[in-house]
């Protein structure tokens, strides 16, 4: 398999067909220029793509290469059936991932940088690839050394990535779909309405539905919000600091967010719930 291709090939096949159908059911009316959105949104994550692609352990298929090549980690000790392990490498590292997300949230300073991604005033595609590098960063170190743990074959991770990727585009799109539909999908995926909910404005509601592919873990973990308190239509999403998207728009502005206005804390987040205008 040609992974320098294979990612690349997926996420483009992905948007586009994102892109497409969100612009001909979308859930909601969107609030910005959406050129100067996913123009954007498209440059961080091209930017985040080429910053990291040659540093070592922060590629986790660069990993998984030194796994398979020095014998390292579980599945070298154990011999576990292949599909299994493939099996195994998808579910628990989008475990791993959910946990991850969870601290991004509540501790302080992992969420000064995670504001980034939760600073889009519209929601669609191009938001699932809005992350600041130090984020991207993070996530790598600590998917890598799992990757290691595990001793995972580098294809698992490739297929790994490629639905990681497609589900953030697909979970974060603008796409409306019938409610049974939505119901269905929810058993196995996450769906644009549940992630729409982690991304509302309410501090509470920011605190649920933190999975990126599989549903289960919110369920589990007692995460899980069915239903924004508003409907979908006029629910307000971004973080309360920044509400003037002057601030959120630019790649620059976004690569600055960790770095200005803190974040308000649980008391006045609170406080906020009632007073934001809708
Ligand atoms: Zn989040």
């Amino acid at each position: 398999m040609n992974e320098p291709w294979v990612r690349p090939t997926a996420f483009a096949i992905t948007f586009a067909i994102m892109f497409v159908f969100e612009s001909l059911f979308p859930r909601r009316i969107r609030t910005e220029n959406r050129i100067a959105r996913t123009w954007n949104n498209l440059l961080l994550s091209f930017f985040n793509t080429a910053a990291f692609r040659f540093i070592p352990f922060l590629s986790a298929v660069g990993t998984a290469n030194l796994a398979e090549s020095k014998k390292l980690g579980l599945f070298h000790m154990w011999n576990v059936p292949i599909v299994l392990q493939y099996v195994l490498v998808v579910i628990l590292l989008d475990l791993l991932i959910y946990w991850q997300h969870v601290a991004f949230h509540r501790i302080p300073i992992l969420w000064q940088i995670h504001r980034v991604h939760h600073a889009d005033h519209d929601l669609d595609a191009s938001s699932g690839l809005r992350f600041h590098p130090i984020e991207i960063a993070v996530s790598l170190l600590i998917k890598s050394l799992a990757v290691l743990a595990l001793g995972a074959s580098p294809k698992s991770v490739i297929l790994f990535e490629v639905i990681l990727n497609s589900c953030a585009i697909f979970n974060h799109s603008n796409l409306k779909l019938p409610q049974n539909i939505d119901q269905l999908l929810r058993l196995l995926l996450v769906t644009p309405d549940m992630h729409r909910v982690h991304h509302s404005i309410h501090r509470d509601e920011t605190r649920c539905n933190y999975g990126f592919n599989i549903p289960w873990w919110d369920r589990m973990f007692h995460t899980y919000k069915a239903q924004p308190r508003e409907p979908h239509e006029k629910m307000q999403l971004g973080v309360p600091e920044f509400p003037d998207s002057q601030q959120t728009v630019s790649i620059l502005s976004m690569l600055l967010i960790p770095f200005k206005d803190r974040p308000q804390d649980d008391s006045v987040a609170k406080q906020n719930e009632t007073r934001i205008p809708r």
